[in-house]
């Protein structure tokens, strides 16, 4: 648990790691660290690690000087596989394109995008904007048809026997599905299924032998074609579709209609553009994954060297509500950066190892995290934080191009969360209350507090049950005040005392803390008993349901605040 000073954090490990590398491999040359997301539906935030991983890696490169490539590689020249469910504006007539290449289908109605791919990749291109995230987009699509692979595509097909004799040697074990990180479900799901992406991943099959390219069809732009002959000298290749019928023949040498097959493709990519560091997810530590058999083949077959690729460890999603799920369901970076500032969520992956697992929070948990992330920026105030602490705290809140945007005055996101709770968003309202925290020091304009504020907003009416909400009573509870004893009405009425000369959030927490140590003939600054603990517990439950008819709420100097002293006065009067 306790860190050395000399001990530095992962991310500096890697970034030794692959400057020695990307040197003895390439000297003098930019360092390339790469990762790959497919925009066949909304990218699900767990595969932000694909990204985060090498982002953090390569902004540590860039801060030491060196210069830094962080390729991203939009496989949107996938065939389509499945139309996802739940995604708004589009019908069951999406699954007559499943097969062609995702550029090729078109966009969710209403969509400002010109096809599936650009809509899907458009959330992820903003999410990574706020998260200070620097990288070169490259589309496959765009790379595929420019002819920009032709001689590897050559060379693959020239070798394809050896390139077969490779897959061979795996192809009797377990073959997981392609690189993108899962949700674990629909993982699961899909080998249930037995389907699918690692079958049609290598290329195998076909009785005119095995061929390691697929082209798109001529007439129907599916993938269900079928290569039937090839010939290494005129470079002619034949093929037809299975799905339409047609078919023709081509030459390999100016055909631009097709793709490698996965296992093949990521390696010939590695050694394409040079790739030093390119993680993956767990699901590809087993014997026949892409990474093992891609390091085979990037070797074997086009000369080069795998990248250093650490496998990265599934991050879970905990709560996320049921009524945000207007994309499908499928929580996306952009619905963290609704609830969270972007240097919070950087933080959860700077913090933890690629191998560890994590979870982000969009429950009650989110709270108790932006309170651990204060401390440590206190911490990194005052000078008392550890090494490994500072270095990802420092991560989270810039890169080497400079510091994220963040609040001016980060009051604790739970009063900020409550205090929007109860205005229901009313700005004149929330300012006012904001301002009553600490009167020495007042609000004089809600911008000081912002993005914060808005993120906790978002967070309250976006994830917080509607029965988890607060509801401040209208009119006194006078059944409930009639049934006092008079303990019950002597511990009001030295509430409602000390309201106007405690009306801040210290003063107010003294003054409830303190009527129940009155009440027990004890000093207000006593030490707490246990049955004093008993009595405040029973005073705190009384308060909440007469000012919000539940037992539990805000904590109650904010919620007293939030209220407002002529309300509470009206809802405790006994
Ligand atoms: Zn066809």
């Amino acid at each position: 648990m306790a860190q050395s000073s000399t001990e530095t954090d992962w991310v500096s490990r890697f970034a030794d790691e692959v400057i020695a590398e990307s040197e003895r491999r390439a000297p003098g040359k930019p360092v390339v660290v790469a990762s790959g997301l497919s925009p066949s539906g909304p990218i699900h935030l767990g595969n932000l690690r694909e990204v985060m991983t090498p982002h953090l890696v390569a902004d540590e490169i860039r801060r030491r000087g060196h210069e830094v490539r962080h390729l991203i590689s939009w496989d949107d020249y996938d065939r389509y596989r499945k139309v996802p469910a739940g995604v708004e504006g589009i019908d069951e007539s999406w699954a007559d394109h499943i097969g062609k290449p995702l550029t090729s289908v078109p966009a969710p109605a209403g969509s400002a995008h010109p096809n599936w791919a650009e809509h899907f990749k458009a959330a992820m291109t903003s999410a990574l904007a706020e998260l200070g995230v620097a990288y070169d987009g490259i589309s496959q699509t765009e790379q595929y048809t420019a002819g920009a692979y032709r001689e590897q595509i050559l060379h693959a097909m020239k070798h394809r026997a050896d390139i077969d004799a490779i897959l061979d040697q795996y192809r009797t074990k377990k073959a997981p599905a392609k690189k993108s990180q899962k949700p674990v479900d629909e993982a699961e799901l899909e080998a249930a299924e037995g389907s699918g992406a690692a079958a049609e991943d290598d290329g195998s099959g076909g009785a005119g032998g095995y061929y390691p390219y697929k082209p798109y069809c001529g007439h129907c732009e599916k993938d269900l074609t079928t290569v039937t002959s090839y010939d290494d000298d005129t470079t002619e290749l034949s093929y037809i579709c299975t799905s339409c019928g047609f078919g023709e023949t081509v030459r390999l040498s100016e055909f631009n209609r097709g793709k490698l097959v996965w296992k093949v493709d990521w390696p010939m990519r590695w050694a394409y553009e040079g790739v030093i560091f390119e993680p993956s997810g767990v699901d590809h530590s087993s014997p026949g994954s892409s990474f093992v058999v891609g390091g085979q083949i990037v070797r074997e077959v086009f000369g080069g060297v795998q990248p250093i690729g650490p496998m990265y460890a599934f991050v879970g999603i905990s709560g996320m509500a049921k009524m945000s799920s207007s994309r499908g369901g499928v929580p996306t970076p952009a619905d963290a950066l609704r609830i969270m500032e972007a240097p919070l969520l950087r933080w959860l992956y700077a913090r933890r190892r690629p191998n560890q697992s994590f979870k982000i929070a969009f429950d009650q948990e989110i709270q108790r995290l932006y309170d651990e992330w204060d401390k440590l920026a206190a911490k990194v105030e005052d000078g008392t934080v550890l090494p490994a602490d500072a270095a990802a705290y420092s991560r989270a809140v810039g890169t080497a191009a400079g510091e994220l945007p963040r609040t001016p005055r980060p009051l604790p996101y739970r009063t900020l969360a409550s205090v929007v709770d109860i205005t229901a968003g009313h700005d004149e309202q929330t300012i006012r209350i904001l301002s009553d925290l600490d009167p020495a020091n007042p609000l004089d304009s809600l911008d000081e507090v912002r993005p914060r504020l808005d993120r906790a907003e978002n967070w309250i009416t976006t994830q917080v049950p509607a029965d988890q909400r607060t509801v401040v009573r209208g009119e006194p509870d006078s059944e409930l005040l009639a049934s006092l004893d008079d303990q019950g009405r002597e511990s009001l009425r030295l509430l409602l005392d000390g309201l106007d000369t405690h009306w801040s959030l210290d003063g107010l927490t003294t003054l409830v803390y303190g009527v129940p140590k009155v009440m027990a003939g004890l000093e207000p600054d006593a030490k707490p008993t246990p049955e004093l603990k008993v009595a405040q517990r029973s005073f705190f439950a009384l308060l909440y349901r007469l000012l919000v008819s539940r037992e539990t709420g805000p904590r109650l100097p904010t919620l007293l605040l939030a209220v407002g002293a002529d309300r509470v006065r009206k809802l405790l009067a006994a």
